[in-house]
């Protein structure tokens, strides 16, 4: 929460007070979402492309906003306290850039194509294991996610933990200049939002805009086991760390072992305990622990924190839901976090049978098809017993699966929900393990409602 004045405010953004705005008054809470405004709350308006926050002034006031935020000053809202900005965005960043300065916490910023999340929440598991910090809320990542995560910095934090995503090459570099952090972690460059960014040397480019942004005397953390992250290394202008399970890296670990919903990654002969399913976490425990280490935790305090470690919803999360274990994998999918699933179910130990059940791989562009084949032969080849399929590209993963040898008694492609849970009804037994997983306009997350509720 925001310790600052309208005073602060008006400065910092450059606005005009209109109607009765106390400047010395304390500001509440930053809201840009109208719904979510309680008494006391600021209101920001802001002009999306779907809806104009201006619209919501009036349902912020009646919520009871203290204040409101808008570039346009007319007539319904006369008398009513307002501050009047020439562009509500600019104006936003630069209230969350005076902010992050004003305070004294460490700011690290996450970015890559996949894990930024996973990583960005295990990292502020680990730091509250010795110091108190913040972390961006649900998946704020963008122009606007990001200065409202750093608003969400109180005075007392120590550190806080910045999520950067970005659709276009210039993304990151701004959003850099508003949270100006110190360090950083870059998890991979892999095709997601590939439709928007073209090409993967455009992601890499663009992920790669943080690295450039870290000052000579912070640090960075990449993946040393992804060559396109790797060879950000000549992009930066700080010290580099490289982690991960190739012997190039500077913090590798020695042994790691999956036990279904249990990592244990021994890392310079210290054994740490990470409760989550599969292997593609150990990157994120890696960079976690350089992090870290880096800052001054102990082994024992980074092993206490990542044993506080809880995914955050939808992603792999493992739920006991009648006689099924269901992995909840629901939050998103691209071709690595795919790949990475079907991993971690060929490596789940149990007595009954592995289940696929897949929603498509949005926004991949031209070769859609193409890396939905490429699913259907890795949960083929990933010794997993059945894929059950739904959207427009489930028979591409279910034709691929069954040419790399899986029986059709196992596969079905299916036209809705409906038609999901009536093959889960008929195929799955008791003791069975079904790994739920689509990306995020897919809402596969509605079978394991479904599920739930009839369990
Ligand atoms: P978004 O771009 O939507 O913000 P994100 O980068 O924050 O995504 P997460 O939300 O952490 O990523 O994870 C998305 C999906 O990728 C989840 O299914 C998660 O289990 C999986 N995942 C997380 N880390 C990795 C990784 N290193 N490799 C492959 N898959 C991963
Ligand atoms: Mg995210």
């Amino acid at each position: 929460m925001p310790v600052a004045t309208f005073h602060d405010l008006i400065v910092a953004a450059g606005g005009r007070p209109s109607g009765e705005v106390r400047p010395g008054d304390l500001i509440g809470k930053v809201r840009t979402d109208s719904r979510l405004v309680s008494p006391g709350d600021l209101f920001w308006a802001l002009p999306g492309t779907a809806m104009n926050g201006h619209d919501f002034v009036g349902e912020a006031f009646r919520r009871g906003a203290a204040c409101c935020v808008v570039e346009d000053d007319r007539a319904p809202f006369e008398g009513y306290p307002r501050i009047v900005v020439n562009d509500s965005l600019t104006a936003l960043a630069k209230f969350a850039h005076a902010h992050r300065r004003a305070c004294d916490a460490m700011v690290i910023a996450v970015t890559g194509s996949v894990g930024k999340t996973t990583t960005r929440n295990m990292l502020h598991s680990v730091l509250s294991a010795r110091f108190s910090g913040s972390q961006s809320p649900a998946n704020f990542n963008n122009h606007v996610g990001v200065p409202l995560s750093l608003l969400e910095i109180s005075p007392q934090h120590e550190f806080a933990v910045i999520e950067m995503g970005a659709s276009g090459v210039g993304e990151i570099a701004d959003l850099a200049r508003i949270a100006a952090p110190e360090a950083a972690i870059m998890t991979s460059v892999a095709p997601s939002h590939l439709e928007k960014f073209g090409s993967l040397d455009a992601i890499e480019q663009a992920k790669g805009e943080l690295v450039e942004a870290i000052p000579h005397d912070g640090f960075v953390v990449l993946n040393g086991d992804d060559a396109r992250v790797r060879s950000m290394s000549a992009r930066a202008n700080c010290r580099v760390i490289l982690v991960g399970e190739g012997t190039h890296n500077d913090l590798r670990p020695e042994r790691v072992h999956a036990l279904n919903d249990l990592l244990l990654i021994t890392v310079s002969g210290v054994e740490f305990q990470l409760p989550a399913i599969g292997r593609h976490h150990v990157l994120a425990a890696l960079a976690c622990i350089a992090v870290a280490r880096e800052i001054g935790l102990s082994d024992a305090e980074i092993d206490r924190g990542l044993k506080q470690f809880q995914p955050v919803g939808g992603r792999s999360r493992k739920l006991d839901v009648g006689p099924w274990t269901i992995i909840d994998d629901t939050y998103n999918a691209s071709p690595a976090s795919m790949a990475a699933a079907c991993e971690s179910l060929r490596n789940w130990q149990t007595a009954g049978r592995k289940w696929l059940v897949l929603g498509d791989m949005l926004e991949l562009g031209a070769d859609s098809a193409a890396f939905h084949r490429q699913l259907g032969d890795l949960a083929a080849r990933s010794q997993i017993d059945g894929v059950i399929a739904t959207g427009e590209f489930a028979g591409d993963v279910i034709s691929a699966a069954r040419a790399a040898g899986m029986q059709g008694g196992q596969l079905a492609i299916c036209r809705d929900l409906s038609t999901v849970l009536l093959h889960l009804d008929c195929w799955l037994a008791p003791g069975d393990v079904a790994l739920v997983k689509g990306s995020r306009g897919m809402r596969m997350e509605q079978v394991i409602e479904q599920l739930k509720s009839r369990a």
